[in-house]
């Protein structure tokens, strides 16, 4: 325990979720690391589509503190805390499971019942000074990657799981709809592993301006997917794979509607609206639709492997002006807006 070094304040400033739409910078205690647990002061912690639908939509639990994307340095750690030492740089990384059910055991830790739910269960999130966490949630920073390069771990983990649940190969045709964080991080994660044929669907101009950066082959808007009236007609351009990062139900249709045979649509994108489901498409062409939750067992540690090779361009991915804790509430409305493109961090 080293709470009494004097470059810890007994005090820190967090932004508290209070109702739909109301995060107030607030002044909070500076949490205590228990046994095997790590303070890390927050260096930057990146917002997540989930932060904005606790905040904008009101799904948040009031008093409580969001941000899971974030890297800092260790600080003060308690009681039998192995394996990491006062000034690591770290990066926050998945939520502990039991290790020990079906789910575990089969390498499958995202459905493992004894995982909470970011932003939902008592976990106090790194839109503050300070956060506490078990030690086992936190990967060391590679020494060649910056701490604000690697803030996008998390979320790439999450991208490079639904790369791992679509099962696309080289060759094959991807098409990403929403170019929001998950969505450009798909695209550039898809290009780097040498999937050169990669459709965007993006309404908003700052994020289709993103996906032409980052190697999109075309960018179109929703409007300009044609989808087969019946449900055996295949599209002239059909996809092996859709990765639907936009939440809307309208996308989630579309994207079924231009999946090859035996094609797969994968969903991300988290959201209210409930799809119809063309079930009639689904059984003549043997599609597969399916979920991809948080993170492959080792994901983070291969979006720090792959940040850290410079293979992404990190500088693009990111949105270039970081935001003070002071300007959270007004970069939470921006974002829900689609006026920003690219990752916004903020720097508590
Ligand atoms: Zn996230
Ligand atoms: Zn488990």
């Amino acid at each position: 325990m080293s709470l009494s070094r004097p470059q810890i304040p007994a005090e820190m400033r967090a932004a508290v979720y209070h109702a739909r739409g109301d995060l107030r910078v607030e002044t909070r205690a500076t949490p205590e690391p228990g046994p095997q647990q790590v303070l890390v002061a927050v260096a930057y912690c990146g917002i997540c589509g989930t932060d904005l639908h606790m905040v904008n939509d009101g799904w948040g639990r009031p008093d409580s503190i969001g941000g899971h994307e974030y890297t800092g340095e260790v600080v003060a750690m308690g009681p039998e805390v192995a394996g990491l030492a006062i000034g690591d740089t770290v990066v926050g990384g998945p939520e502990p499971s039991c290790g020990s059910c079906d789910y575990c055991r089969s390498g499958r830790a995202m459905l493992c019942p004894e995982r909470d739910t970011p932003g939902v269960s008592e976990f106090q999130g790194a839109f503050a000074e300070f956060i506490c966490v078990d030690q086992c949630q936190l990967l060391r920073v590679p020494e060649n990657l910056s701490p604000r390069a690697a803030a996008l771990a998390e979320p790439l983990a999450v991208a490079l799981h639904g790369i791992t649940r679509s099962a696309i190969e080289k060759g094959e045709r991807a098409l990403i709809t929403g170019a929001g964080p998950i969505g450009a991080l798909t695209l550039a994660a898809l290009r780097a592993r040498g999937i050169d044929d990669v459709v965007v669907s993006e309404p908003m101009e700052a994020r289709r301006a993103l996906a032409r950066d980052l190697g999109a082959r075309s960018v179109v808007g929703p409007e300009d997917l044609a989808v087969p009236p019946m449900p055996f007609t295949i599209a002239d351009d059909a996809f092996d794979a859709v990765f639907e990062c936009s939440g809307k139900a309208a996308a989630v249709e579309t994207g079924l509607a231009l999946l090859v045979k035996g094609g797969t649509l994968v969903l991300q994108g988290t959201g209210a609206e409930r799809p119809r489901l063309d079930a009639h498409r689904v059984l003549l062409n043997e599609l597969v639709i399916t979920g991809a939750y948080c993170y492959d067992d080792d994901g983070v540690d291969d979006a720090l492997a792959l940040l850290a090779s410079g293979d992404l361009p990190t500088d693009r991915l990111l949105h270039p002006e970081d935001v003070p804790l002071d300007s959270i509430a007004t970069a939470f409305a921006r974002l829900g807006a689609g006026e920003i493109a690219g990752k916004a961090v903020v720097v508590p």
